[in-house]
């Protein structure tokens, strides 16, 4: 008894000592990369753009999701979490992505900056949408996460983010600031061309992989009808697949979008028993193979407009 009471004495006094150790040493770098300015870790693709954007030449900004990766199961390898233990901000939307809520939570808490508490978000998609599908534990947050594909909110994420680099950045606030209101234009610009391309339409009906759009639909009034629900891997079951094809009959849906990360399979089967084509729709949800995000969502336009007869 007293032998292991000293043994284990030993070890916590130990631990203590090396950490403060650590500490002690670590202490001025916490929250700056090797060149001294701001370190930023984004989770995925869009607040990556964002953030990179705002942050211009004061800060660097590291990416968790790779390009061409499926953002909503992404795995954090243990050196992505230890340098979530020095970053200086994380930039993250809670209910995206399982893996990082869990690491911010535990291991930058107090440097997290939820971008779905910037904006007013829109609901979970409605249980008839995607009823009849297994376990998508996502939607427990009850909202919808992909607010990025509303360029008005993304604006204000932008501002928002500009004020919080400024804050924890003072010597070069100025910037952060300009940088964040120019980014912020060129979102209110987006938002206005997509206002006007989708105006005149002779369909509102956009059926897609999985229910990423609502934010793009509930903007620019559209109906969405997601094949699947928030998340892209929960299989559709042969009753949604079924309802989904007949409420696309109904609606005289003349194109099933797919996802350029998602097997178009199923939205193929789909396409062919309603009559239908396929286009691909981006989610943005990753980095687009050719451009950026602004590019991705004009291209998304022009695929809209096709798929919707607007004039
Ligand atoms: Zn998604």
């Amino acid at each position: 008894m007293a032998a292991s009471a000293v043994l284990l004495a030993a070890v916590t006094a130990c631990g203590t000592e090396t950490g403060s150790a650590t500490g002690g040493s670590s202490g001025g770098a916490s929250g700056v990369s090797a060149d001294g300015r701001p370190a930023v870790t984004a989770a995925m693709y869009p607040l990556q753009w964002l953030a990179e954007r705002v942050g211009g030449p004061d800060a660097t900004v590291t990416g968790l999701t790779k390009p061409g990766v499926e953002p909503h199961d992404l795995e954090l390898s243990p050196l992505q979490v230890a340098g979530l233990e020095k970053t200086g901000l994380v930039v993250y939307i809670k209910g995206v992505q399982p893996a990082v809520d869990e690491a911010v939570e535990q291991h930058a808490a107090d440097r997290g900056f939820d971008v779905a508490t910037s904006v007013t978000p829109l609901p979970a998609v409605a249980e008839e949408e995607h009823h009849g599908e297994e376990g998508h534990d996502h939607e427990e947050i009850g909202y919808d996460p992909h607010l990025w594909l509303d360029p008005a909110r993304f604006a204000t994420v932008a501002t928002k983010l500009g004020e919080r680099l400024a804050t924890a950045d003072p010597a070069h606030a100025q910037g952060y600031r300009d940088r964040a209101a120019a980014t912020a234009a060129d979102l209110t610009t987006l938002d206005q061309e997509l206002a006007k391309g989708l105006t005149t339409c002779s369909s509102d009906a956009i059926v897609t992989s999985h229910a990423a759009f609502g934010y793009l639909a509930d903007r620019y009034k559209l109906h969405q009808i997601g094949i699947s629900g928030l998340d892209p891997d929960a299989e559709p079951s042969p009753a949604r697949l079924a309802e989904v094809a007949k409420v696309a009959k109904q609606e005289k849906v003349t194109t099933i979008f797919t996802e350029t990360l998602v097997s178009p399979k199923v939205a193929e089967i789909l396409a062919q028993e309603v009559g239908a084509k396929t286009a691909v729709l981006d989610p943005v949800e990753s980095q687009p193979p050719n451009g950026d995000y602004l590019s991705a969502m004009r291209q998304n336009l022009s695929t809209l407009q096709a798929a919707l007869s607007c004039s």
